[in-house]
């Protein structure tokens, strides 16, 4: 660390932490109906309160949500925060303010909204996924301007809405409509604060047979789709499942494919003529949904070419997310990890975050991502969630040296 990082180092305060990190939990923010208008004020507060500029930035209402959950985008504020330095690349550092709900309260140690804290851990729903991510980036951020260190570039701090409700009205309306345009992105999600390159995709895949309907007391004069269909989920379990499983990169889970609703016939005294198959599949980066649906599909084609029944048959995809996939070479990837080798004092291997985050939407602009962030992913969407204060800490370094060094200004 040089003398400029130590001193940026010096001024991220554990107790100012400790004390944000409260506050921010005892803003409600859970969804539904995931309003973040308070917990936005609060991130808005505390970056003016270091005279970082910022915006608070609410979705039209043109922008609408598949979710169909009749909640008003008014109810749906971000924050962008903005220290402009001399020309060049835009670093965007983005973590949501929404939570999932507090579930059953009775299992819980401590009221999920309070942010009580006992041996050296801050409980409450949101204390890792995701705010602590959002302190971290907003103490990194503070930290720097406080120091007055030039840089070279744009860097956003952006407290997201509306993620755990798939962030229609938060990162995919500000990647869409360009009010957030990044060079490079630090998507603070629970990562034990180690350095992630890489997420799953997701695609859905609804697949249909068509056989022919007959009288139930004549089977013979029909073609019974949903024995073809059953023949068919065995096969895609016996074969592509293995097939897809046994190809994965070391720092991910592997691609699971998951047969998961069926549908077929309409009354039980007619061989149906159709049936419908649901399928969720996640894919680690080196397979794609296109090579998933030409499998799926050679198997029907071997299927009904084998078959003394023919049938005809369709594969659709009705829903698809991008992965992220960042080159764990890239100076992005590599900045972090020294970093935080300099704050830990030992060095660390990139990994991969397990669940989907934010990062996708922004993995969409052909970018670099990195996911890094406080907090145990196990502990998130459960009860007594609770994050670490000297991860809090840790984060907040980390992230204050990695823009530093990623922005870094002769003078
Ligand atoms: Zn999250």
């Amino acid at each position: 660390m040089n003398s400029a990082e130590q001193k940026v180092v010096s001024l991220i305060n554990r107790e100012e932490i400790t004390s944000f990190m409260k506050a921010l939990i005892q803003a409600h923010s859970d969804y539904p109906p995931g309003d973040t208008r308070e917990i936005a004020e609060l991130c808005k507060n505390k970056l003016e309160e270091y005279g970082i500029e910022t915006e608070i930035v609410i979705p039209p209402e043109t922008v609408i949500s598949p979710k169909n959950d009749g909640i008003d985008n008014i109810t749906k504020p971000s924050v962008i925060g903005k220290i402009q330095g001399k020309p060049g690349p835009t670093l965007l550092l983005n973590a949501h303010i929404d939570t999932v709900p507090a579930g059953d309260l009775s299992q819980w140690k401590y009221d999920p909204f309070e942010g009580v804290v006992d041996n050296g851990m801050i409980y409450g729903r949101g204390a890792g996924d995701d705010k602590g991510s959002v302190l971290a980036q907003i103490m990194a951020a503070c930290a720097i301007k406080k120091a007055e260190i030039p840089l070279k570039g744009t860097l956003l701090i952006n407290p997201v809405a509306d993620e755990e409700a798939h962030s229609w009205r938060g990162a995919r309306w500000l990647r869409d409509s360009g009010i957030l345009k990044p060079d490079l992105a630090i998507i603070g999600e629970q990562t034990d604060n180690e350095v992630a390159v890489g997420e799953r995709s997701i695609a859905f895949f609804v697949v249909t047979i068509h056989g022919k309907a007959a009288h139930g007391a004549m089977p013979w004069a029909g073609n019974n789709a949903t024995i073809h269909m059953s023949k068919f989920v065995m096969l895609v379990n016996e074969e592509l499942v293995p097939e897809l499983q046994a190809n994965k990169p070391p720092y991910l889970p592997a691609t699971t494919l998951a047969t998961t609703r069926i549908k077929g016939g309409s009354l039980t005294n007619i061989i149906p003529e159709e049936c419908v198959l649901g399928i969720d599949c996640r894919m680690t980066p080196n397979i794609t949904k296109e090579y998933v649906k030409g499998r799926l599909e050679d198997l029907l084609r071997k299927m009904s070419e084998e078959s003394d029944q023919p049938f005809e048959w369709s594969v659709e995809i009705t829903n698809n997310d991008i992965g992220v996939n960042t080159d764990a070479e890239h100076p992005l990837i590599k900045t972090l990890l020294g970093a935080l080798k300099d704050v830990r004092g030992k060095q660390v291997e990139p990994t991969g975050y397990y669940q989907h985050s934010d990062g996708s939407r922004f993995a969409k602009l052909g970018i670099p991502i990195a996911i890094f962030g406080p907090g145990d992913p196990v502990l998130g969407h459960a009860p007594n969630e609770c994050v670490s204060i000297d991860q809090l800490v840790e984060a907040s370094k980390t992230l204050a040296i990695a823009v530093m060094r990623l922005m870094a200004s002769e003078d």
